[in-house]
C-alpha cells in the first residue's frame, strides 16, 4: 500500500509553571492555545496545544506542564531544537519583540540559505525563529498579538542531536526523507517532493555531547503526520519490520497515534492528520474551556479543583 509521511505534524515538551508557558508561547510567539485538557495518562497534568487558527498538523506545539519537576538535561537521543518559520521580511520585527519582552537571542545567524534567530522559553526549552527562501503560504494566528504579517506560519524544522549517526538516517530514510545538503556535523533531510517548512529534519552528530534526560525544558518527542488510519497501519507494520518496538495505535482524541524509539534514542510518533481540535469544540471557542475525555468527566470538579489556575483564552468571532 502507498503510503506517506506528509511532515512533522507535532512536537510534545515539558514545561515548568502553565501560567508561563501560556504568557510565553500565546502572549509573545502570538500562538493560538487550541485546546486546554489534561494529560490522558496524568490527569492531574494539564496538556496545553497551541498552533495556528485551528492547529493544523505541522503548527502544534504541546505541553506537559510539571511545576514541581527538575530542569531537564538537553542532549544527544532529543529534539535539541524546534525552529518556527517566520516570512523573510519579519526578521527585524521578531528581534525587535523578543528584545522588548526581555527575551535574549542570538542571531541572525547563517546556515544553509537561511538565517535564525535563537533563544530559549523560560523552562530553557531552545527555540528558533528562521527567516528562509521557500514559500510557506500558512497563514498565522489573526487575532493573537502579533500582527498577521510577521505571524509564525508554523514549524520549520526540527534538528535531532544523536551519539551515532547512520542508523537515525536509516530510519529517516525509510520513512521517505532525502538527504538535501550537510555542513560539518549537521545533515539535513527533507520530505516530499519540494520539501521546505515543516518538512525539514537537521541530524546534529555529536559523539562527545551528553546524553539527554527528559524533563522542563526538554522535548519528549516528535510526531510526524499521516493523512488516514490506513496508513498508519502500514506504517506501523513498516516499523515493525525495521526491527524498532512500535505500540498500538492509541486514541488521542485529536488524532491517532503509534509511537517508536529511533535508534538514536528519540521518541517518535506517527499521528493522523484528522480529526483534529474541532471535534469536541467549534473553532471559535478553540482554548476557552478545559476539555475532558468521556472517561474523566465524572471527576471534572475534583481536577478542575486540584489543576493550578491559569488564564484561558476568550471566545473570538466565529
Ligand atoms: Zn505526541
Amino acid at each position: 500500500m502507498e503510503k506517506e509521511i506528509l511532515g512533522i505534524h507535532h512536537i510534545t515538551a515539558i514545561a515548568g509553571d502553565p501560567q508561563k508557558n501560556i504568557d510565553f508561547y500565546s502572549g509573545i510567539l502570538g500562538l493560538r492555545m487550541v485546546k486546554l485538557t489534561v494529560n490522558y495518562d496524568d490527569p492531574t497534568t494539564y496538556h496545553l496545544y497551541y498552533g495556528d487558527e485551528i492547529g493544523h498538523p505541522g503548527t502544534i506545539i504541546t505541553f506537559f506542564p510539571w511545576p514541581n519537576a527538575p530542569k531537564g538535561r538537553i542532549g544527544t537521543g532529543q529534539v535539541t531544537t524546534t525552529s518556527f518559520s517566520i516570512p523573510k521580511s519579519s526578521l527585524s520585527y521578531w528581534m525587535n519583540r523578543l528584545k522588548s519582552n526581555g527575551i535574549a537571542f542570538e542571531g541572525p545567524i547563517s546556515r544553509f540559505d537561511e538565517q535564525a534567530l535563537q533563544f530559549s522559553d523560560y523552562d530553557g526549552l531552545h527555540l528558533e525563529l528562521v527567516a528562509h527562501d521557500y514559500t510557506d503560504n500558512r497563514k498565522g494566528w489573526k487575532h493573537g498579538p502579533v500582527p498577521l504579517e510577521h505571524a509564525i506560519r508554523g514549524f520549520y524544522h526540527v534538528t535531532l542531536t544523536e551519539e551515532g549517526y547512520q542508523q537515525t538516517a536509516s530510519v529517516l530514510t525509510r520513512l521517505g526523507f532525502r538527504l538535501t545538503a550537510e555542513h560539518d556535523n549537521q545533515y539535513r533531510y527533507e520530505i516530499g517532493e519540494v520539501g521546505g517548512p515543516s518538512k525539514i529534519v537537521d541530524v546534529l552528530c555529536q559523539p562527545t555531547a551528553p546524553p539527554g534526560l527528559v524533563s522542563v525544558g526538554t522535548v519528549h518527542h516528535v510526531a510526524w503526520r499521516t493523512p488516514t488510519d490506513e496508513q498508519q497501519l502500514s506504517w506501523r507494520s513498516e516499523i515493525a519490520k525495521m526491527g524498532l518496538n512500535v505500540t498500538p495505535v492509541i486514541d488521542r482524541k485529536y488524532f491517532h497515534s503509534i509511537y517508536f524509539r529511533e535508534p538514536g534514542g528519540v521518541l517518535f510518533e506517527v499521528a493522523t492528520d484528522p480529526p483534529g481540535f474541532t471535534i469536541d469544540q467549534p473553532a471559535s471557542e478553540l482554548g476557552t474551556r478545559l476539555m475532558l475525555p468521556p472517561w474523566l468527566e465524572p471527576v471534572r470538579s475534583r481536577l478542575e479543583h486540584e489543576l493550578p489556575r491559569v488564564n484561558r483564552p476568550k471566545p473570538v468571532p466565529a
